[in-house]
């Protein structure tokens, strides 16, 4: 079926003009002034936008820690994703230490197939780095299109050593792909932490003396360093603070290949919400951790001069009841916090409409850089003919006000109730089929797809 969406203002890589965008086949046929077609259904865009649809390049549905499960399925992660205006996500294959990184793809397909609604993709997260297991990276690329690989420097369970993560940086680095970074440096954490709880600091606010600047600002340069001298391009995810920042400023003004993630939560929030009570501050309990003022005042200057590659969420909700296994200790509260959902309209409403960024790099932040870094373009991340019709009305001047009890993220509440934006996602296509209408979801069976990307070029 033809698909005509008329009189709205389309956002894509051209600029920012009036035209009609019609699609056919799932794909966009045409964008003009005088576009039409007389067999088409017909979206009035009038006094919107029309938006490439989100790209978020960091989410965790049904993610396992900390003995409990993040709660979002694929399924209802990837409702509220649609809702928001994201019509891609790229999730995590976390390998389990003891399986290959065959195994590891093959589990995560399966658990995402005929259940999500919206486009989704894995970076496969390797955390055994031993020989055998890496011998899989260039299978991986070519026989399922992986082309992204987290890392990480912290953490037990996850962490590579030196070593280990300068081998992967040099396979990936040989195959054409990219190496993603949870930049926080293992050892200062565990010392951190061994130290607060020797005092009887049990309460969330040590979650994030303990998850230090200089703990994340330190893996941010080592990666750096590393990636520079083993010649793979690096990404690092959830950048929070100015430090981590300004290292990764420097590395870009001496034309490294390197990419800077943030989230929301550091734009909008800070430390000063872990000093409240437990039921509070536990909502809060993500790493890394909320920063001070001025490291979203320098986040925010990050991003408007375009220093900033993507705004992706880190997704990884928690019921409140979940978080309570922390109550006695703050290592134990499962770490994350919703916002898949928000994402769009936050950004827009603090961002472009307070006058902070442009549309054109709203556009980049939400979707066309996480396309062009992750290789999902030229099919995704813009609104321009050939490309997946993945479109977003977005209404600029719907004013509404975040509640837990109307979103559609499985999780019991938002780390920004009663935030009143500016700025809503009305109806949403996703390559051809309206899945939101009016704010709502409509509800077929799921038409999700798997994207296998494309190599970094
Ligand atoms: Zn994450």
């Amino acid at each position: 079926m033809n698909l005509l969406i008329r009189n709205g203002t389309v956002v894509s890589s051209r600029g920012e003009r009036f035209e009609n965008v019609l699609v056919k086949d799932g794909v966009i046929w045409s964008v003009g002034l005088n576009v039409s077609c007389d067999d088409a259904k017909v979206i009035d865009a009038t006094g919107c936008l029309v938006l490439p649809g989100g790209i978020d390049p960091h989410t965790h549905m049904e993610l396992p820690q900390m003995g409990t499960v993040s709660s979002d399925t694929f399924t209802t992660g990837s409702i509220a994703a649609l809702c928001g205006g994201t019509t891609t996500i790229i999730d995590f294959a976390n390998q389990i230490r003891g399986e290959s990184l065959r195994e590891t793809i093959v589990r995560s397909l399966g658990q995402a197939k005929n259940k999500t609604h919206c486009d989704y993709a894995f970076h496969v997260a390797i955390t055994d780095g031993s020989e055998s297991s890496l011998r899989d990276i260039e299978w991986l690329m070519t026989e399922h299109g992986v082309t992204s690989f987290k890392t990480f420097l912290a953490y037990e369970a996850l962490m590579l050593t030196e070593q280990q993560f300068r081998a992967v940086l040099r396979l990936v680095g040989k195959a054409h792909g990219i190496v993603t970074l949870h930049a926080e440096v293992g050892a200062i954490i565990k010392k951190n932490i061994a130290e607060a709880l020797a005092s009887g600091n049990c309460s969330p606010r040590f979650h994030r003396a303990t998850h230090s600047v200089e703990a994340e600002a330190q893996a941010t340069m080592l990666g750096l360093q590393w990636a520079a001298e083993e010649g793979c391009p690096l990404y690092v995810v959830h950048v929070s603070n100015a430090q981590a920042m300004q290292h990764i400023l420097d590395a870009k003004m001496k034309g490294q290949k390197v990419f800077a993630e943030t989230c929301p939560q550091y734009l909008l929030l800070d430390e000063s919400l872990y000093e409240q009570d437990f039921d509070e501050a536990k909502k809060f309990v993500m790493s890394p951790p909320l920063r001070s003022a001025a490291d979203r005042a320098m986040l925010w200057s990050a991003l408007a001069n375009d220093s900033v590659d993507t705004v992706g969420t880190d997704h990884c909700p928690f019921l409140l009841s979940q978080k309570d296994a922390g109550r006695n200790n703050f290592c134990k509260i499962p770490n994350g916090a919703p916002g898949i959902e928000e994402r769009m309209s936050l950004l827009y409403s603090e961002g472009v409409a307070k006058g902070g960024m442009t549309l054109a790099q709203f556009r980049n932040v939400t979707s066309t850089r996480a396309a062009e870094i992750f290789g999902l373009a030229p099919k995704k991340g813009d609104v321009a003919v050939g490309g997946d019709a993945d479109l977003v009305v977005f209404d600029p001047n719907c004013r509404w006000r975040i509640l837990a009890k109307k979103q559609h993220m499985n999780v019991d509440y938002s780390c920004y109730e009663g935030y009143e934006v500016c700025g809503k996602t009305r109806d949403v296509v996703l390559r051809g089929n309206v899945v939101v209408r009016d704010g709502n979801p409509v509800l077929n069976k799921p038409l999700g797809q798997y994207l296998k990307r494309r190599i970094f070029s």
